[in-house]
């Protein structure tokens, strides 16, 4: 299939220029890419403009409510693991409503893909400081200008044990394709986070800003290595790291929840280490 056989034929009501289309014409590229088909794929979103992109893909979707896309998303892969699913949202979604469900869509290692558009503000209700805002941000929110430190995503998903982390700039949208279709292929929790302007409510962190800021993560960059991915965060101090960060593989929720219905017999004797990895990455 062609990146253009994944539209919907629902037009993007996002502003002209906001950075969310580079995103999604990366996603159709990686889906094109990997030739999933339309019927074996679910997106499901939370609220906001990102949150808004099913509308614009062609799948089987879920607009669902605010902050709750992770747990629906786990419910619909517990119950059809033979689907790609797909989670899309922006960063009040996923780190203020939604923040309580981050960890756990990590640590249990559910095997969907997540791409998070991070535009460091509320956009569709229009211009109120988020968890990702910058300190000196004015929004409708913080008229004096932002004075809350803000969270580090990486840093945040690399803790709670997602297995699959990168990063991306949405003007970029082969770098968008590439590190979405690595995250569709990867089995288990794949969390990509795309800086993604709003060129409506966000006059501080314009499309100049984020290019001004990124930087690509070295070739020789060991991705299997934990400690070396949360390194590199620190050592990039003010730059962003924009390509994969961090790679690794146990098992996902669906295997486990599978191998316990079927190698326990129902038996509470039985020792649950022989499917479960206890080795810390
Ligand atoms: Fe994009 Fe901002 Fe417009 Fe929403 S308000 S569509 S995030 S530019
Ligand atoms: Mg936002």
């Amino acid at each position: 299939m062609r990146p253009k056989d994944y539209e919907s034929g629902v037009h993007p009501v996002w502003c002209a220029g906001c950075g969310n289309y580079g995103v999604l014409s990366g996603l159709y590229r990686a889906l094109s890419e990997l030739n999933i088909d339309p019927t074996n794929l679910v997106n499901v979103s939370g609220i906001g403009c990102s949150s808004r992109l099913p509308y614009f893909l062609k799948a089987y979707k879920m607009h669902t409510l605010h902050g709750r896309a992770g747990p629906v998303a786990t419910g619909v892969q517990l119950a059809r693991p033979d689907l790609d699913v797909l989670v899309t949202g922006g960063d009040g979604d996923g780190f203020s409503i939604g923040g309580g469900h981050m960890p756990h869509l990590a640590r249990t290692n559910v095997n969907l893909t997540y791409v998070l558009m991070d535009n460091h503000i509320y956009g569709l209700t229009k211009g109120q400081s988020s968890p990702t805002s910058r300190r000196i941000m004015k929004a409708y929110t913080t008229p004096y200008g932002g004075i809350e430190e803000p969270m580090r995503p990486l840093l945040y998903m690399l803790t709670y044990g997602a297995t699959y982390v990168a990063q991306a700039y949405s003007g970029n949208a082969k770098m968008c394709a590439e590190l979405i279709k690595g995250g569709l292929e990867h089995k288990g929790f794949a969390y990509i986070h795309i800086l993604s302007p709003c060129i409506t409510f966000n006059k501080l962190d314009t499309a100049a800003y984020f290019k001004g800021i990124i930087k690509d993560i070295p070739e020789k960059h060991n991705v299997a290595d934990l400690h070396k991915a949360m390194h590199l965060i620190y050592k990039f101090k003010d730059k962003e790291p924009v390509g994969l960060l961090y790679k690794s593989h146990r098992p996902t929720l669906d295997t486990i929840m599978a191998d316990l219905v079927t190698q326990t017999g129902g038996s509470k004797n039985y020792d649950i280490r022989k499917i479960i990895d206890l080795a810390r990455p």
